[in-house]
């Protein structure tokens, strides 16, 4: 075995930064190279292993600049607007990402891409092994039910999740648009009131439930004459979402440059 991977968690007080806080502690090929927050959060200054009953001797910080250096990957799971001031940072330190966060705009979307030029970086809004098999097995579907089918996505998740539908419902959405030659953002219907008159076939619905701690639950739905097929996803423990990034990041090591999903990361193309 070479020498453990250098990673940077940042958002590491978050739900996801504790998950992934773990299993970094748990995984002998990876180190914790430095624990990030922002300037206002209680943390900074502790040891980060704390919350574990852990000495890690790594600090809460909230330098990204000081954080980076001679880090191997930084994984990101905070908010896109902390997500893009990360990405600059790692451009200018040379290290790699895996951004997890959910919730960019079409902007935020294109300057990922553009840093993909430098730096190696895995994107994806699920990184569990269940739904990455999902994505695929929505475009094998969707391939089958392509005439007569109505699409209908429904997802829940806790009542902490601030961006709707989730970044895995969209690109479950985009899944079966690309499968169907169609493209999401021209027939996507987010949620129904009112006299909303029949429903167009070559839509595709999305219904959002929000509540209690739920972790994460999917479904495609394909609802046609005389039958339904629902393809369904449900994660119990974020751990599964840690794991995932964090085999995003060794998959990283290797690559220099380039914009990667768990597609990639799992072999699934
Ligand atoms: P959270 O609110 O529990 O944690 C967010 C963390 O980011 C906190 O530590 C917070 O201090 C930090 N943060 C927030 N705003 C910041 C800013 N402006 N600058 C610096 N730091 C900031 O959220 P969470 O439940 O851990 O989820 C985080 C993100 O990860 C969300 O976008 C969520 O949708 C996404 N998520 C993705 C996956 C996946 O598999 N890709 C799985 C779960 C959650």
């Amino acid at each position: 075995m070479g020498n453990p991977l250098k990673i940077v968690i940042v958002g590491c007080s978050g739900r996801m930064g504790h998950a992934l806080l773990e299993s970094v502690f748990a995984d002998a090929e990876l180190v914790l190279h430095s624990a990030v927050d922002r300037s206002e959060n209680p943390h900074l200054g502790r040891d980060a292993g704390e919350l574990h009953g852990k000495v890690s001797g790594v600090k809460v910080t909230a330098d990204i600049d000081e954080a980076l250096k001679g880090a191997d990957v930084l994984v990101d799971f905070t908010r896109p607007e902390a997500s893009m001031l990360y990405l600059e940072a790692c451009q200018k330190a040379n290290v790699k990402m895996v951004i997890g966060t959910t919730g960019f705009s079409a902007q935020q979307k294109q300057a990922i891409e553009i840093a993909a030029k430098n730096i190696s970086i895995v994107f994806a809004p699920n990184m569990s092994v269940g739904v990455t098999l999902l994505i695929n097995l929505v475009q094998s579907a969707a391939k089958v039910l392509n005439e007569g089918y109505d699409i209908e996505i429904i997802e829940a998740h806790h009542r902490h999740k601030i961006d709707a539908p989730s970044g895995t419902a969209l690109r479950l959405g985009e899944a079966a648009a690309s499968a169907l030659g169609r493209n999401l953002e021209d027939c996507a219907i987010y949620g129904r009131e009112g006299v909303t008159g029949e429903r167009d076939t070559s839509t595709i619905g999305f219904a959002t439930v929000r509540g209690g701690d739920v972790v994460g639950d999917h479904t495609v739905l394909f609802a046609g004459i005389g039958e339904r097929v629902e393809l369904t996803h449900k994660a119990s423990n974020r751990a599964t979402f840690a794991i995932g990034a964090l085999r995003a990041a060794k998959f990283l090591s290797n690559k220099k440059t380039g914009l990667y999903d768990m597609q990639d990361v799992l072999g699934l193309r």
